[in-house]
């Protein structure tokens, strides 16, 4: 599009639409795009890898197999399957359990050391965004997201990437930012085996398309912690 730019430059599957001047003022802000989450010095390390792959030599991992050869998929075994093949978009979609909360298992994907092909149905977040997205200006509340496509019930648009912090320097920054401008961080408390983990994210000055997304009232997105490599979601 004319007068355009990909914010993200060719670092997520599709480009990142927004107008030429609003990348250069956001640039001038000290603006940096990363697709995945980064870490701070003494801050947790988003880059770990902190759990086991699944040995299945094959290009699709599979929840269970019959009497053969080959054994079950460590992965799918442990937290089940998360996406299904949706002929309608011809694209994945987050399973109905895990969507709305019924299933208490975490949302876990083959990682790096698993043995399958990156092709693998239990892969989808860690491709990075796929949709055209578009950032726009919007009437009164400064910049927002759409999507120039449909989107199908269940399908991933993009990860809230930004800086990983602690809860102290989280609680510093929330201040000063809501003081000068808008509240950037956010707090992801989930309830897993051992107990309360919190995560918090920065995206002001590192991070990816989703610090654009407004508040909505009437919200048709869903924020749910996903797992890859690290155990920051
Ligand atoms: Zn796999
Ligand atoms: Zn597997
Ligand atoms: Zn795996």
């Amino acid at each position: 599009m004319d007068g355009f730019t990909d914010l993200a430059a060719g670092k997520e599957g599709a480009p990142i639409l927004i107008e030429q001047i609003e990348a250069e003022t956001l640039s001038k802000s000290g603006f940096k795009y990363t697709p995945v989450s980064v870490g701070r010095s003494n801050g947790p390390d988003p880059s770990l890898i902190c759990y086991d792959g699944c040995a299945c030599r094959i290009q699709s991992c599979v929840e269970s197999v019959g009497s053969g050869s080959a054994t079950a998929c460590s992965c799918l075994s442990r937290f089940r399957v998360n996406y299904e093949l949706s002929d309608a978009i011809n694209s994945k979609v987050l399973v109905e359990n895990k969507l709305t909360g019924r299933s208490t298992l975490p949302i876990f994907e083959c990682n790096a050391l698993c043995k399958c092909g990156d092709a693998c149905r239990n892969r989808e977040v860690q491709h990075g965004v796929k949709r055209q997205l578009q950032i726009f200006r919007t009437g009164s509340r400064g910049l927002g997201v759409k999507t120039l496509s449909g989107l199908h019930r269940g399908e991933f648009v993009c990860e809230y990437a930004g800086e990983v912090i602690t809860e102290p320097e989280a609680s510093s920054r929330a201040a000063q930012q809501k003081a000068t401008d808008m509240n950037y961080v956010i707090s992801v408390r989930e309830h897993l085996g051992s107990g309360i983990t919190a995560t918090y994210v920065d995206p002001r000055t590192h991070g990816n398309v989703g610090r654009f997304i407004n508040h909505s009232c009437d919200p048709n997105l869903l924020m749910l912690p996903v797992r890859v490599d690290s155990d920051i979601p």
